[in-house]
């Protein structure tokens, strides 16, 4: 039970974000209904319902986390809530159909006057044969988006293993077939099989299906523009004529990626700064603004942290009902609603938990 709940945020569980209700933070592939739900995400009433579980959370920069900093306390809490309400859990049960019985469902043999279908994603998981809800989707007919691992790291063409484990802030543009399709920025990490770190997680969820080429076009610069760096590049050059360019470039940036620019941009490293010409300071400081880093593929589901697309939004109405099956309820990641590293999966999931619960308890 609650086996993902309990390796989010690295184990510290960020379980919600001040800024759920402003745009921007989620997608969907139905973008209307995406907004029509999302009218109504108050993170006070989910900080104010953990509380009340006897939760102790605490923010920063928007971002909440229990105080502990522990996963484990968000599992207590509810866990004890689910014994104090003498709520019967049964784990380690395949489910793979639901059938309508009458005024309501059959499950396993025993008949229930509503159903919660809250089966999450692929994501993060390393077993073969882990629980889905996809025979159960299929079962009820419901309609559902495509799917594909996201918040998860880009493999990139290229040799990064001179990069790995660099991380540095920086502005990152998704483009697919060489129209811009998304941006963000972030402490951006390379990693040997290409790029990860925020920035890249949260434009993953938005690569294209039908993409020819995508690439991610990294700024490392985000805050001086090509020109400023070209004079910064001139003014080193002036200073340190008989330096080698490696040791008279040491503070323009982190040192591998310095090594790995200066390759690209054709200067070797030893050379002295009085013998690289000008065109190549030029290229130097066009790659750390704008250096094309082509995607082979997105990682796969065991390195992602949601499963992207699901049950079409259409599918259920703004109380998270079934349209189709009368007191049959989707919520979480099992809907086509995706939200952005920090908090925002986390609070849907329990957000529309929450909503269905007190509407079934009444
Ligand atoms: C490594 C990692 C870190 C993350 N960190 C964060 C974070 O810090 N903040 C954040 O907001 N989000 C984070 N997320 C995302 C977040 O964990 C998920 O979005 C959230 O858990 C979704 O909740 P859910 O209840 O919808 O689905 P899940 O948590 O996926 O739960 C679904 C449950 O249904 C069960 N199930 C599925 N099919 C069946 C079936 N047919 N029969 C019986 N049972 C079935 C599964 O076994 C599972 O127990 C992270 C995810 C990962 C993988």
């Amino acid at each position: 039970i609650a086996s993902k709940l309990l390796i989010t945020g690295n184990g510290k569980c960020n379980i919600c974000n001040s800024r759920v209700s402003e745009k921007g933070h989620y997608s969907s592939f139905e973008t209307d209904r995406l907004d029509t739900l999302s009218k109504n995400f108050d993170p006070e009433k989910l900080i104010a319902f953990f509380k009340g579980l006897g939760l102790s959370l605490k923010e920063r920069d928007g971002y909440y986390y229990p105080v502990s900093n522990q996963a484990r306390s968000v599992y207590a809490v509810l866990s004890n809530a689910l014994k104090k309400a003498s709520v019967k859990v049964i784990t380690d049960k395949y489910i793979d159909k639901i059938s309508k019985s009458d005024g309501g469902y059959t499950i396993d043999g025993k008949n229930y006057d509503a159903v919660v279908l809250a089966v999450g994603g692929r994501a993060g998981i390393y077993k073969e044969n882990a629980f889905s809800g996809r025979e159960l989707i299929k079962s009820l007919d419901l309609k559902s988006s495509r799917t594909f691992p996201a918040l998860t790291g880009a493999v990139c063409v290229g040799d990064y293993k001179t990069l790995k484990g660099v991380r540095v802030d920086a502005g990152v543009s998704l483009y697919a077939d060489d129209k811009l399709i998304a941006k963000d920025t972030g402490e951006l990490q390379f990693a040997d099989y290409g790029l990860s770190g925020i920035p890249v997680f949260n434009l993953s969820s938005h690569v294209p299906y039908d993409y020819k080429e995508a690439y991610f076009e990294v700024d490392l610069f985000p805050e001086n523009t090509e020109e400023e760096l070209k004079n910064m590049l001139s003014d080193i050059k002036a200073m340190y004529p008989k330096y080698r360019a490696i040791n008279a470039l040491a503070g323009f940036t982190n040192i591998n990626i310095l090594k790995y620019a200066l390759s690209k941009a054709g200067i070797h490293e030893d050379k002295l700064m009085e013998n690289v010409a000008d065109k190549d300071l030029d290229s130097l400081a066009l790659w750390c603004k704008k250096s094309k880093h082509p995607m082979e593929r997105l990682r796969e589901y065991k390195n992602a942290q949601i499963m992207a697309g699901g049950i079409l939004l259409s599918e259920i109405d703004d109380n998270y009902m079934c349209i189709h099956h009368k007191n049959l309820y989707i919520t979480g990641e099992a809907l086509d609603l995706n939200g952005e590293c920090g908090g925002y999966n986390l609070y849907f999931a329990f957000e529309s938990g929450y909503e269905v619960g007190q509407k079934l308890a009444k």
